[in-house]
């Protein structure tokens, strides 16, 4: 078997260091189980759509593709989204971020409110999510479904919030909009600013 093309990245911090916020059983998981199934999901998809076109055999490909789409983004937005929190971070942005998010939200505060909304209104299963648009040069948010739904095309995503109930249901049950409050309490700002500054250096737009 060819090796596969999608790995499951390292946890940056111990399953604990997010705790109160986030419990280790939730971090343990979560990465453990639950991103590893969308990497494994995604190899798959890969595997198996080569060897339909070593057979010549295309009949699987609609499935297949569609395979791959949930998988591959499932494991983009959790390789992402480990790297968006961390310990001894939340409060607010600094620098270039904050400004950024000024000028297209109106202040922190509102960006916040937006995201949180984007969040607690998701029916299913879903992300919330910043993303750079090269198109308006703006910040934007969506409603990610799933995985892949509904989100802009040609954006790259900056900062995510994992809506799912795997991600906080062992800890806050029912009240997902506590662990929606919660969050924020481990927003890495270096990273999310981070992801800013090589979004906007990135030469590709439509
Ligand atoms: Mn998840």
């Amino acid at each position: 078997m060819a090796d596969d093309v999608y790995t499951l990245p390292d946890l940056p911090y111990d399953y604990s260091a997010l705790e109160p916020h986030i419990s280790a059983q939730i971090m343990e998981l979560h990465h453990d189980k639950h991103h590893a199934t969308y990497v494994k999901g995604a190899n798959t998809a890969l595997e198996k759509l080569a060897d339909a076109r070593s057979k010549d055999d295309y009949a699987l490909v609609g499935k297949l593709t569609k395979d791959l789409s949930f998988n591959h983004a499932g494991h983009v937005l959790h390789s992402l989204f480990w790297q968006n929190l961390g310990p001894d971070s939340g409060g607010e942005p600094s620098g270039e971020l904050a400004t950024q998010l000024a000028t297209d939200f109106g202040d922190f505060a509102s960006f916040k409110k937006q995201m949180i909304e984007t969040a607690t209104s998701i029916q299913g299963s879903g992300w919330a999510v910043a993303a750079w648009d090269s198109m308006s040069q703006r910040v934007l948010t969506f409603q990610v479904h799933d995985h892949q739904g509904e989100h802009g095309q040609g954006t790259l995503p900056l900062l995510v919030i994992d809506a799912w109930e795997h991600a906080f249901y062992l800890q806050y049950k029912n009240v997902k909009a506590d662990y929606f409050d919660a969050v924020w309490n481990v927003v890495n700002w270096d990273d999310v600013a981070g992801k800013l500054k090589e979004a906007q250096a990135t030469k590709w737009s439509p």
